[in-house]
């Protein structure tokens, strides 16, 4: 079995609270919610960085993106939503799989991350990724 989560995830061999998935692009809950709602995005081929994505992938990538976006704010009733891409060595993140996080902001927050949080038990990241698999279009 691979080592990388993301790929574990991709094959179902991890388990995920899936809120999307198309041919090329996979959408999950993060187990951190410092923010509730937030989303992973990734592509389902393992590329380690943004520049290892080919036209193909990239476009796909950000037309998935916007639809979980809207879908997020529908769920949510966020204010805004931040996206945010690191990952590598230089991010100090231990997973090599390229992922954009999808951080929904709320009025009350003058930071992009809450600190406050705790990892989410699996019923209520089951619980977001409804809501927001609901208000897919
Ligand atoms: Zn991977």
């Amino acid at each position: 079995m691979t080592s990388c989560i993301f790929c574990q995830i991709v094959s179902g061999d991890a388990q995920a609270s899936i809120v999307y998935e198309d041919d090329l692009v996979m959408a999950f809950m993060d187990i951190n919610q410092p923010n509730p709602y937030k989303t992973l995005v990734i592509p389902r081929p393992h590329r380690e960085t943004i520049y290892d994505l080919d036209d193909e992938l990239a476009a796909a990538l950000f037309r998935a993106t916007v639809k979980i976006a809207r879908a997020i704010r529908a769920a949510s009733g966020c204010d805004g939503l931040n996206i945010i891409q690191s990952n590598g060595p230089a991010a100090q993140q231990d997973v090599f799989h390229f992922h954009l996080h999808l951080l929904p902001r709320f009025r009350d927050d003058n930071i992009i991350l809450r600190w406050d949080f705790a990892q989410s038990d699996r019923a209520t990241l089951d619980r977001f990724a409804s809501d927001i698999r609901n208000h897919l279009t």
